[in-house]
């Protein structure tokens, strides 16, 4: 049992566990949730009522999630004086899966933020984006309809290790200093360093379970992304490592695109998953230009993180795009928007990033009726064009709705 300093364990409802090296998921799972700051209470709400809607539908009271409200970011400060309690990160730790609204990122400092400090404690190593279009949600590309990507983004190495020193400080100087003398390499001395690691074990993880839920997903392809024609002992590796995995643990499944080419005639065999790689730059002409090519993308962090962004783009913007941040067992899912201070608490912005990503979590958990009851909603609203300002505003002829009563007409239409 979980004891808390100061936070309360709900009585009801039981904690997912992990057994022979799986997730086992009761019935009646307890399950930590940050509302966010700013519009996170609206869309926190909306999400909630959505999601329990959903489950209920489902499983018709033989399934249930049990709330464990926890805190962090301004709700946190004012209630306990903390940005970042100790009990939260507790609470993600033992109850494995949690979903979270935005936080404010205080300017100046102070307030590690909570992505980080969650990352690093529950070495969530994959950040987690599908990137789908719904009809109906405008899209600034002809065939939006095309677009159906999921990316996996290394989340712990790569440059957002955060390894950097200003030009001019001592240690970019004494960097700059060993690399002269060590190796005769000559960098201006006001150059600013940043060190971009890249590991065999830490890329081989990632691409492990990009591939491994290409396959449980019948997904068609996975493409390495990368940038390996000039960063060859980083990016390169990452591709190599990638095809390593491939065909050493997936040998059976997998096919590569040079094997399509010289052995099977250009068709990719059928029941295989095929393997391909693109470089990072011309990624972002495929996506655009013919994106049916591309399913599952697996990448480093800085890539990733462009990519993503770009792709939510193609589909309806930053109001639509779920996400969720996944290591091994342990499972984070959030809006991938910030707390949009100005609209907090009108009851106006769109839940969908919070919702989609609620409906990842139910994937996670196994509970895919209750998902594609969600998904059913929202594709009749969007269809419908029930929608909140942000899409109305693009769209000739909608129903422009507030955050709540988008989740009702959710609910309506779930079937
Ligand atoms: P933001 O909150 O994402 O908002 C930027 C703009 O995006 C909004 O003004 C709005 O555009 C649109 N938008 C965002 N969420 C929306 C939604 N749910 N529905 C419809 N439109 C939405 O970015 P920001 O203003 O740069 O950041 C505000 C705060 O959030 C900062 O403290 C930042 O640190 C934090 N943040 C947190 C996270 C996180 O916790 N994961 C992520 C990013 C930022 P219009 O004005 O055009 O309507």
């Amino acid at each position: 049992m979980l004891t808390l300093e100061r936070l309360t364990v709900p009585k009801e409802g039981h904690r997912i566990e992990v057994k022979d090296g799986r997730l086992v998921v009761p019935d009646d799972p307890i399950i930590p949730f940050i509302e966010g700051d700013g519009t996170g209470p609206d869309i926190w709400r909306a999400t909630r009522r959505i999601l329990d809607a959903a489950v209920q539908a489902a499983y018709g009271g033989k399934r249930r999630i049990v709330w464990f409200e926890v805190y962090a970011g301004e709700k946190a400060n004012h209630e306990f004086g903390e940005w970042l309690p100790a009990d939260t990160l507790r609470a993600f730790e033992h109850f494995y899966v949690g979903i979270k609204g935005p936080l404010t990122t205080p300017v100046g400092g102070g307030f590690r933020s909570l992505n980080v400090a969650l990352r690093q404690l529950l070495d969530l190593y994959a950040c987690i984006r599908p990137v789908r279009w719904f009809e109906g949600v405008p899209s600034p590309v002809r065939h939006p309809e095309k677009v159906d990507m999921v990316v996996f983004r290394e989340n712990t190495e790569d440059i957002y290790k955060g390894i950097e020193w200003p030009a001019g400080s001592p240690e970019a100087r004494r960097v700059i200093e060993w690399l002269r003398s060590e190796f005769g390499v000559e960098l201006r001395p006001d150059s600013g360093i940043g060190i971009k690691p890249m590991s065999e074990f830490c890329t081989k993880r990632l691409v492990r379970k990009a591939i491994r839920y290409a396959l449980d997903r019948k997904r068609r392809n996975i493409t390495l992304v990368h940038k390996g024609n000039i960063m060859k002992y980083t990016e390169g590796a990452f591709r190599e490592w990638g095809y390593q995995v491939a065909q050493e643990e997936f040998g059976d499944v997998t096919v590569t695109w040079d094997e399509v080419q010289t052995k099977h005639g250009g068709q990719v065999p059928p029941g295989k998953l095929l393997v391909q790689d693109f470089i990072a730059d011309i990624t972002f002409q495929h996506v655009l230009t013919r994106p049916q090519d591309i399913d599952v993308i697996a990448t480093g962090n800085l890539n990733g993180d462009y990519l993503s962004d770009a792709l939510a783009a193609q589909v309806g913007g930053i109001g639509m795009a779920p996400g969720a941040n996944v290591g091994d067992f342990h499972a984070v899912f959030e809006a991938t928007h910030g707390t949009a201070p100005k609209y907090a608490n009108l009851d106006k912005v769109n839940p969908s990033s919070l919702t989609l990503s609620g409906v990842m979590m139910l994937e996670y958990l196994g509970w895919e009726e209750a998902a594609q009851r969600v998904i059913r909603g929202m594709e009749a609203c969007f269809r419908e064009k029930i929608v909140t300002y942000d899409l109305a505003r693009l769209m000739d002829g909608a129903r422009e709705v507030r955050t709540s009563e988008f989740a009702t007409a959710v609910i309506d239409r779930m079937g």
